[in-house]
């Protein structure tokens, strides 16, 4: 399944042909994917101006002209890729090859005529768990996918006063409290592993343990904020240079991996300096955590 740095790459591989650009028409499919399109789906967009292009969590958030946002989950296997469209002509060198050998599965494709030239974005999905809707603009807050999300771990909205604040008084394990999407929004199992390595802490640590007794953050809190910036920044830098090969290749958008120091290691050496442990895998609420017992003991 992507997770967040995976869905920042592909919201920055779309933007520079989405943004300022206008919906020609949309050819749509099939009627339903994970969820049923709304109704008129195709109709409503064609015409439509696309403002901007934006990311909360794991979705992605194209504001229309209309104040309408287009909104659409990736699910397990979604994936975009950009093609010429007829008659068009993309910047010379920036998109290539058309992927074709997966059609049965392009489910949706946008016509844009942008800043980039004119493109098909076509949505493919061979196990439909993606999703896409269109909602206003001012009820997007309140909506059920998205009320109760929490904070984004990019930027600067995530520090360790904000996280205290959330994990004061949790006795959950300090994995699950973190793969809490209503504490951090879009962190998903990889990237949680990545973090608790990085900070040196257990997995199974109440998380409420990284809060003082008046509601500051421990050392170990800054150590651990820091160390989640960390790994969704270095991921997305990863996605940065990866979506330059992507796009050289076959013009998909999509999921890509780099190398991870915990994650699906088990058996292998921690690769912490020193330490000469091995990754051990264990399971917290149905999901594997990847960790190493000698320097996650805190
Ligand atoms: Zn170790």
């Amino acid at each position: 399944m992507p997770e967040l740095p995976e869905v920042e790459t592909v919201r920055r591989g779309l933007a520079p042909v989405m943004e300022g650009g206008s919906i020609v028409r949309v050819e749509q499919r099939r009627g339903d994917l994970r969820f049923a399109f709304p109704p008129d789906f195709a109709a409503r967009l064609a015409g439509r101006q696309i403002i901007s292009l934006g990311r909360r969590a794991k979705y992605l958030v194209a504001d229309l002209d209309d104040g309408m946002v287009l909104v659409s989950h990736l699910g397990m296997s979604g994936s975009f890729r950009i093609e010429a469209d007829e008659g068009g002509s993309l910047k010379p060198g920036v998109f290539h090859h058309a992927r074709s050998k997966d059609d049965k599965h392009d489910h949706v494709v946008f016509h844009i005529d942008g800043p980039a030239g004119r493109a098909r974005i076509i949505y493919n999905d061979p196990r439909r768990f993606g999703y896409m809707d269109l909602m206003a603009r001012s009820t997007l807050a309140e909506h059920p996918w998205f009320r109760s999300l929490g904070v984004e771990p990019t930027g600067n909205s995530l520090d360790a006063h904000e996280l205290a604040r959330r994990l004061a008084g949790k006795t959950a394990p300090l994995k699950a409290a973190l793969l809490d999407q209503r504490i951090i929004a879009g962190l998903g199992n990889i990237y949680v592993c990545e973090a608790m390595w990085r900070a040196g802490l257990s997995p199974v640590k109440p998380a409420g343990r990284l809060v003082t007794r008046t509601g500051r953050p421990r050392r170990e809190l800054d150590v651990l904020t820091q160390a989640i910036r960390a790994v969704i920044e270095e991921a997305i830098a990863a996605g940065g240079s990866s979506l330059r090969d992507h796009i050289r290749t076959d013009g998909t958008l999509g999921y890509f991996q780099h190398g991870f120091s915990v994650y699906d290691r088990e058996g292998k050496a921690c690769p912490r300096p020193g330490c000469g442990d091995t990754v051990r895998r264990i399971v917290q609420s149905g999901r594997s955590t990847f960790h190493c017992p000698r320097c996650q003991k805190s």
